[in-house]
């Protein structure tokens, strides 16, 4: 499926076009449609397979398609286990988001919290993290998420692995719970704790798993 089929802002085509590519993924051509029609998504697919655009383009198009729930919280949150993984994602982010009103920052373990404290306050529209330094920050009332949109758990499974469930918990209880969609990926979706916590956030979720085990 091309790029130029799912009805994307043309914004988002001129960034896609700039980024060289034509043809969506497996995994983006069965994730994207589901939720860009706002349905909470749960998924799998191999590593390099091209998860990030996955969740990434249609949150960028749901921001553009619709209006903030309020001006001060952040409208996507997206949350990666590791630093390396935020780092990447947070760029692969600045890419779409360049020439946009749309700001984000990167809010990760290991950096000064205070700078982090400050950057919140400019009330960026997205948010990279690391769940337990997010957490942090919410239960310091540094960053409010009723206005959030959209919650995006990349490699979900990881972040159980390395201990961020209750971080991960305690990010879903301060969100809005009514209005907001949640997408869930991580390398499989047979895993008992996976489940569990997926069953916790998403609401009546699609499931696209690709490849072995599915
Ligand atoms: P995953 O998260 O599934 O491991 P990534 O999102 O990191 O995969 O993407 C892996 C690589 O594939 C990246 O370099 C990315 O730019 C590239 N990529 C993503 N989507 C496409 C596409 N539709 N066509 C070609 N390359 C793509
Ligand atoms: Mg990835």
């Amino acid at each position: 499926m091309l790029f130029k089929e799912f009805g994307f802002d043309n914004r988002i085509m001129k960034s896609i076009a700039h980024m060289g590519f034509e043809e969506a993924t497996e995994i983006q051509a069965r994730a994207m449609p589901e939720a860009m029609v706002g349905r909470d998504l749960l998924a799998s697919s191999k590593t390099g397979s091209g998860k990030t655009l996955a969740y990434l383009l249609p949150a960028l198009h749901r921001v553009y398609k619709t209006r903030a729930l309020s001006k001060r919280d952040p409208r996507v949150v997206v949350l990666v286990p590791t630093r390396e993984l935020a780092k990447q994602v947070y760029s692969q982010l600045r890419l779409l988001l360049a020439g946009t009103s749309f700001s984000s920052i990167l809010i990760q373990g290991g950096e000064n919290f205070n700078d982090q404290h400050k950057s919140l306050q400019k009330d960026p529209h997205f948010v990279v993290a690391t769940p337990g330094r997010l957490a942090d920050h919410i239960k310091h009332r540094h960053v409010f998420l009723e206005g959030l949109e959209l919650l995006i758990l990349d490699e979900a499974d990881r972040m159980l692995d390395l201990g961020f469930a209750d971080a991960m918990r305690a990010i879903n209880a301060a969100a809005n719970h009514r209005l907001r969609q949640t997408l869930f990926f991580s390398a499989t979706l047979d895993n008992t704790d996976v489940n569990t916590i997926a069953a916790e956030l998403l609401k009546e979720p699609s499931r696209v798993a690709i490849g072995q085990g599915y």
